[in-house]
């Protein structure tokens, strides 16, 4: 089971995880969305669903944060437009530098 810091009223699409290590037992897990592995190709990203338990509950209905169950989709599958990995590309590169974002 996985659990994610939420809190009602927040947005349910937690923070988008890399690529999953090929070691990592979560590529194993299906996506909820496609069915599909979610492998060690794609980003993957976190959704809350909600409280476990009752005392979760009383925190999620007071509108707290506290650890909610979540499930591991892909980050795509969530409409989460994400970059793909181009592991030729250096890091360093800046797109749009100088275009001034002040
Ligand atoms: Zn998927």
């Amino acid at each position: 089971m996985i659990f994610t810091r939420w809190k009602k009223g927040e947005p349910r699409e937690g923070r988008v995880f890399l690529v999953l290590d090929p070691d990592n037992a979560m590529t194993a897990e299906t996506c909820p969305a496609c069915g599909k592995p979610l492998g060690a190709t794609a980003p993957v990203q976190l959704l809350a669903i909600g409280p476990m338990d009752s005392e979760d509950m009383e925190l999620h209905n007071s509108g707290r944060w506290y650890s909610a169950v979540a499930l591991v989709f892909h980050a795509h599958c969530l409409g989460t437009e994400t970059v793909p990995p181009q592991p030729s590309r250096s890091r360093n590169t800046v797109p749009h530098q100088g275009d001034g974002d002040a």
